[in-house]
C-alpha cells in the first residue's frame, strides 16, 4: 500500500530534504508550498497536522519541491510575491523585487508627500515587473508615471501587474536607456538598475545567479556603466527643482557620488536593513543652480 502522507509528515520531511540541499528557511519553505498547493493560509497547516494530502496534491507539490531543491526562487515557483503591500505577478522575465527596494520606494512617497507638490512627473527606469511604478501610482494616484524597459517581456508582465493592482496612472514604453532618452523632463526619476559587475556574477547565490535575468542583474561592465549615463543625461532629463533617487551596491557609493558631482548634482545615501548603502538620491546642486548674471 502507499504511504500516507499527512500535513505534519511532509512539514518533517521537507525540512530535512531542504536543508540538505542547502535551501534557506527549509521547514518555512515547506510550509508555504503545502499551504500553495492546498491552497489555504500558511497558518492554517497547524490546525490540520494529520491531514493527508490526496494523489493529485502530492503530485503537485512534489514538483514544487524538486523546482525549490534545484534553487530556484521560490517566488517564482509560486509566481508571485508581495511588494509594498501589493501583489506582484514574478517570473524570470525579470528581477524580483527586493526589500532594499521597498526602502526606496518609501522613500519616494515620504519626500513627496511632505513636499505636498501635485502633478508630480515621475520616471522608473528599468521597470521589471513594475514594482516600484505602479506601487507609487497607487500612493500617489494624481501623479503621472513613465515605466521603462528594453525587454518586452517585462514590459508585458508589468502591465498585467499594473492591471492587477488597478492602477491606470503608469505608462510604459520600451526603451533602451543607454542609447535613447525619452523627449520630456521629469520632477522624479529612479532606477535600480543592474549593477552586478561582471567579475561578481560568479558570486551569485543559485537562486539569482541561475534563475533571474542576467540582463536585470549586470552591466556586463563594471557595475557602473547606468551610472556613468544617468550622469550623462540626468541634466537634461530632470527639471530644474527635480531629483533622482537610484538603487546601488555594496561600495559603490564614492564612485557614483564622484560621478553625479561632475555632472553638478549633490547626492546624498541611505542605508539599507544591513546598514549598506543603498540608495543614491540627487539633486542640482546650488552651485549648477546660480545662472551667471
Ligand atoms: N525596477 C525593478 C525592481 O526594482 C527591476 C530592476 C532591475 O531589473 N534591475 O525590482
Amino acid at each position: 500500500m502507499e504511504k500516507v502522507w499527512t500535513i505534519i509528515d511532509l512539514i518533517t520531511w521537507g525540512k530535512a530534504y531542504f536543508e540538505e540541499k542547502g535551501v534557506d528557511s527549509p521547514r518555512l519553505t515547506m510550509e508555504i508550498l503545502i499551504a500553495h498547493v492546498l491552497q489555504k493560509a500558511r497558518i492554517q497547516l497547524y490546525t490540520q497536522f494529520d491531514r493527508p494530502l490526496s494523489d493529485t496534491e502530492l503530485t503537485t507539490l512534489r514538483a514544487m519541491i524538486k523546482r525549490r531543491a534545484a534553487r530556484e526562487p521560490l517566488q517564482y515557483i509560486l509566481g508571485e510575491t508581495e511588494f509594498y503591500g501589493l501583489p506582484f505577478a514574478v517570473s524570470p522575465a525579470a528581477l524580483i523585487p527586493r526589500p532594499e527596494t521597498e526602502l526606496l520606494t518609501e522613500y519616494v512617497l515620504k519626500r513627496v508627500k511632505q513636499e505636498s507638490v501635485s502633478e508630480v512627473s515621475i520616471l522608473d527606469i528599468g521597470t521589471g515587473t513594475g514594482c516600484i511604478a505602479i506601487s507609487l501610482a497607487k500612493h500617489l494616484p494624481e501623479s503621472s508615471i513613465y515605466a521603462l524597459d528594453v525587454s518586452d517581456s517585462a514590459l508585458e508582465l508589468a502591465k498585467s501587474n499594473a492591471e492587477r493592482n488597478g492602477v491606470q496612472n503608469v505608462q510604459f514604453g520600451k526603451i533602451n536607456i543607454l542609447e535613447t532618452i525619452p523627449k520630456r523632463r521629469f520632477s522624479i526619476i529612479l532606477s535600480n538598475p543592474p549593477y552586478i559587475s561582471t567579475k561578481d556574477m560568479s558570486e551569485l547565490e543559485p537562486e539569482v545567479g541561475d534563475h533571474e535575468p542576467r540582463i536585470a542583474l549586470t552591466d556586463n561592465d563594471d557595475g557602473m556603466r547606468f551610472y556613468r549615463r544617468f550622469a550623462e543625461i540626468f541634466p537634461g532629463m530632470l527639471e530644474e527643482d527635480g531629483w533622482f533617487a537610484v538603487e546601488m551596491g555594496f561600495g559603490q557609493s564614492e564612485k557614483i557620488k564622484a560621478l553625479f558631482a561632475a555632472a553638478g548634482f549633490e547626492t546624498s545615501f541611505i542605508n539599507d536593513f544591513a546598514g549598506i548603502l543603498r540608495i543614491c538620491i540627487g539633486s542640482r546642486s546650488i552651485k549648477a543652480n546660480v545662472k551667471t548674471l
